[in-house]
């Protein structure tokens, strides 16, 4: 296990054990509660959007990547290939349809027109990711606690054929690539020579993502799956051969380290967008105003929180810099962004493509916020009618918190595997 945040970049020398402390103890209780609300747990998702790049194999018969759409009215109308047999047989314990009712409800009186005043200004040239139409007749609620990340068994050569585009063509990796894998694909034009901080730093984002992937499907293992149960738990043989120094040849401990990278990264976004969320407008809205308001002072809570972490990265390292570079690297890194949310769509596993969409489109929110920081830090109350200057969308809000679950609930999981391990020897 790593002790610090550091590696190839010396942009944080973070020391993991404050991180764990103030993760463990601090955020992630909070957090649980906050993604327990209906305002999280409900994602609106287009999991039928065809690949852009390659023909899919569908993983439909693979039951564990099945993904229950709460929704059984779009359920008979439009039947679509990632409801398996499982999802199908488990409709009647979708409990909160109801829930998601009062959502589609509440969407429709005030918030509705709200969330049309505001899509109308949403700037496609801000956006990090492919935002899946909301209005597409295949974009679907889905309760995120109902269908939670772990082991699905979607492995092999289709796999690391998405993890391989992402890292070759999307990643500016520091080798030099040879020719694109799909054409037409964004490749960095500026080698890697002087490849800024940013460049480098994004190849380790992707890294930590796919990291806190691999430790979640370890950690909610299928450990069986007789006929009489189901039993999920944490598999430290699968967690040693990911992040064994020896068995990875020392690749595990740098992934690890690149996870925390990626926590402090989605930390300082969530420090940074607080007075986004500050402004009195603001409501986390679901048609219930009290319970609106506890939720909203919860997430307040929690952003102040990462604001008074102190291991921030030094302010001037990352995703700053003058105006006409910082304005090239921004489209040089959502250009990349982009990609690997259209690769997204080529997951053929739809548990995996759900969470792999979703934390793409957190983590892209986050990168939209470091690099929106002036704009953020200006928003002051506006005269009715008028558009702030910085706007985030329901799904892209919903996405940074859960994205961030994610990171924060990898980190909790390292402690459960430390002490597994520990008990091993
Ligand atoms: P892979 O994890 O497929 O890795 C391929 C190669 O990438 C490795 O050989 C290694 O060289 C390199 N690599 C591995 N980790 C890192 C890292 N952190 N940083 C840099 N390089 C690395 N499976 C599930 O069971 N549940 C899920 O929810 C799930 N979600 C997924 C979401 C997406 C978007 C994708 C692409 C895959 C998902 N998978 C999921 C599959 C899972 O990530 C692995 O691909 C699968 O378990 C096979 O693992 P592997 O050991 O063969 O190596």
């Amino acid at each position: 296990f790593p002790s610090k945040v550091t590696g190839d970049l010396e942009d944080c020398a973070c020391d993991v054990e404050t991180i764990d402390g103030f993760n463990n103890d601090q955020l992630f209780p909070k957090l649980q509660t906050l993604l327990e609300s209906d305002y999280f747990r409900f994602y609106k998702v287009n999991l039928n959007k065809p690949c852009p790049f390659w023909k899919v194999q569908s993983h439909c018969g693979l039951k564990l990547c099945a993904v229950q759409p709460c929704s059984p009215v779009s359920f008979s109308l439009n039947p679509s290939p990632f409801y398996s047999a499982e999802a199908n047989d488990n409709q009647d314990t979708c409990e909160q349809e109801k829930h998601l009712g009062a959502v589609d409800v509440s969407l429709s009186n005030e918030t509705r027109e709200a969330l049309l005043s505001w899509s109308k200004h949403d700037d496609e040239a801000e956006r990090f990711c492919v935002v899946d139409d909301e209005e597409s007749p295949d974009s679907q609620y889905v309760d995120l606690l109902l269908n939670p990340e772990r082991y699905t068994g979607y492995k092999g050569p289709e796999a690391w054929q998405i993890w391989n585009s992402i890292y070759e063509e999307n990643c500016f990796k520091p080798s030099t690539i040879q020719r694109p894998l799909i054409p037409g694909l964004f490749q960095s034009s500026s080698g890697n020579e002087g490849q800024c901080v940013e460049k480098r730093a994004f190849y380790r984002l992707i890294s930590g993502l796919h990291a806190s992937i691999n430790i979640h499907l370890s950690a909610r293992y299928l450990l069986d799956d007789s006929w009489f149960q189901r039993k999920w738990g944490h598999n430290v043989t699968e967690f040693r051969q990911r992040f064994d120094s020896e068995l990875t040849a020392g690749e595990g401990p740098k992934r690890l380290r690149n996870l925390y990278f990626l926590y402090l990264i989605e930390l300082r976004a969530l420090a940074k967008v607080l007075p986004f969320f500050q402004q009195p407008s603001f409501r986390l809205y679901t048609g219930r105003p009290a319970e609106d308001q506890k939720h909203k002072e919860l997430l307040l809570d929690i952003l102040q929180q990462a604001r008074n972490f102190p291991l921030h990265f030094d302010e001037t390292s990352l995703f700053t810099g003058d105006e006409i570079e910082g304005a090239k690297l921004k489209e040089d890194i959502r250009l990349a962004f982009l990609n690997i949310s259209r690769i997204m769509d080529c997951v053929g596993c739809f548990k995996c493509r759900l969470w792999g969409k979703l934390q793409t489109q957190g983590l892209g929110t986050a990168l939209k916020i470091l690099f929106s920081e002036r704009q953020i830090e200006a928003l002051k109350p506006k005269s009715s009618g008028e558009r702030p200057s910085f706007q985030l969308s329901r799904q892209e809000i919903v996405s940074l918190l859960n994205a961030f679950g994610r990171i924060s609930t990898s980190i909790r999981e390292l402690k459960n595997f430390r002490a597994l391990l520990a008990e091993e020897r």
